[in-house]
């Protein structure tokens, strides 16, 4: 339990951790990329206007005082050295045909593919971006269209070789998600530490608590068994008594017996509890011999009294039903589900008890009652210790709502699990299933 609860505490606490970490990466990638990516946008326009100026300024002469010069660069070319190294530059008329570029001495970029893909944007978005693969490697581009109102309707498209950001920004999406991971191991780490201390003190109480009951339970023992003779020496007197006295020795020698049994059950809890049950010794026996030596216990005191008949149910001869654990504790289980069976049947019932190898290489125990049922939203609480459907009928027949927390105990050391199916009236069926 102490290790559930550590290991509890762990994941709670990484998954805090987990969630804050996740929230901040991301919060932090996503800022630098926007950030990045405003950078980005501003250059672009920037570029954008000072080559829509220069457009117009070569091609119109508008904003050259001088008539020589203008004339003189008309008939030049478009220069185009004011781009960065990593810029490029095109010029489409209104039919989307290229009019100038920087291609020749910038940016290899723009060939016959691209021409095309970007007179298939010369409407849309302003920005957007194209992709390049090379036997070199994998180009991005940033793009920006921009028209410099020249009179003829021309369009530009700026270009920005971005691989490098992109990359960068790549890289910084590795190194995040990498920082957090080890961030949250060692955190995880030193959390499971911390939670261990924490776990000190409750173990120390749990472990005083465990080492009570079950001091308590062992000095009951005694002074409960001298009560039990005391009370079956009364017994071999009762003709003398009263019919009062006798039905109250009566009570007396009931509740004894529940107490002894009582004592014993806590007695089983506590030591498993501490580890104190050495687990299973272990020995092959025929769980058919089992069942009918735990049977032929019952079919004589409580399942007589009731006019209960237990079968052994279905067993078919040549199935080998032997099993490897503690044969003690199993029957012990076997007594529990059995007890309850006749406990909770209606009188003159029957209780089917089978052994049987289930479909893959383990046995199946099966105890099935046609008694008073458990309703469904008691299902989940069953094996709970002290947990009763009705704590009226299970003291009537000595019930100390502990048998079937300490069932599953036993069968959970075997590495086995225990289900239940049952209907209110009908019955309920118990199935151990053992590896
Ligand atoms: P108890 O000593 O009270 O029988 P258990 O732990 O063995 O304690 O069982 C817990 C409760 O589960 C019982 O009090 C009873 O209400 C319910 N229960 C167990 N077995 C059966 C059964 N075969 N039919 C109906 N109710 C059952």
């Amino acid at each position: 339990m102490i290790k559930r609860t550590r290991r509890s505490l762990l994941l709670v606490f990484s998954s805090i951790l987990a969630l804050i970490l996740i929230i901040l990466a991301a919060s932090f990638y996503f800022m630098l990329a926007g950030v990045v990516n405003r950078d980005e946008h501003n250059r672009m326009e920037k570029t954008g206007k000072k080559t829509a100026d220069e457009w117009v300024r070569h091609t119109t002469g508008k904003g050259y005082g001088v008539k020589e010069e203008f004339d003189r660069l008309r008939i030049g070319v478009m220069e185009w050295e004011f781009l960065q190294y990593d810029q490029f530059a095109v010029v489409f008329d209104t039919a989307g045909s290229m009019i100038s570029s920087s291609s020749d001495d910038r940016n290899p970029l723009i060939d016959a593919e691209i021409q095309e893909r970007l007179v298939g944007r010369m409407s849309g978005s302003d920005f957007f971006r194209l992709e390049k693969t090379a036997p070199e490697g994998r180009s991005v581009y940033a793009l920006f269209r921009i028209s410099p109102g020249d009179g003829k309707g021309s369009v530009i498209f700026i270009g920005e070789d971005i691989s490098n950001q992109i990359h960068l920004l790549r890289e910084m999406k590795w190194l995040i998600a990498g920082l957090s991971g080890v961030l949250l191991l060692v955190a995880s780490g030193i959390g499971y530490v911390f939670a261990g201390s924490a776990m000190v003190p409750i173990m120390r109480s749990l472990k005083r608590q465990q080492e009570f009951t079950a001091d308590a339970s062992h000095e009951l023992r005694t002074p409960l068994s001298v009560l039990q003779s005391s009370v079956e020496i009364l017994e071999e007197e009762q003709s003398r008594l009263p019919a009062v006295h006798r039905t109250v020795l009566h009570h007396m020698k009931d509740e004894i017996i529940r107490m002894i049994r009582l004592t014993e059950q806590l007695l089983t809890l506590a030591r498993s509890d501490s580890g104190g049950t050495p687990l299973l010794r272990s020995e092959t026996f025929d769980l058919r011999d089992t069942l009918q030596a735990v049977t032929t216990r019952m079919q004589t005191t409580i399942a007589k009294e009731k006019g209960i008949d237990i079968s052994l149910d279905d067993m078919l001869p040549e199935e080998d039903v032997s099993y490897a654990g503690d044969r003690d504790q199993i029957s012990q289980v076997l007594y529990i589900l059995l007890d309850n069976a006749v406990k909770y049947s209606f009188p003159n019932g029957t209780v089917m008890i089978q052994a049987r190898r289930n479909n893959g290489d383990g046995v199946e125990l099966i105890v099935a009652d046609q008694g008073c049922g458990i309703p469904e939203e008691n299902l989940p609480y069953l094996f709970e210790r002290f947990f009763r459907v009705d704590k009226a009928r299970s003291r009537e027949w000595g019930g100390t709502g502990l048998g079937l927390s300490i069932a599953a105990q036993i069968i959970r050391l075997h590495g086995g699990r225990i289900e239940v199916k049952s209907t209110v009236n009908r019955g309920s069926t118990f199935t151990v299933r053992l590896p």
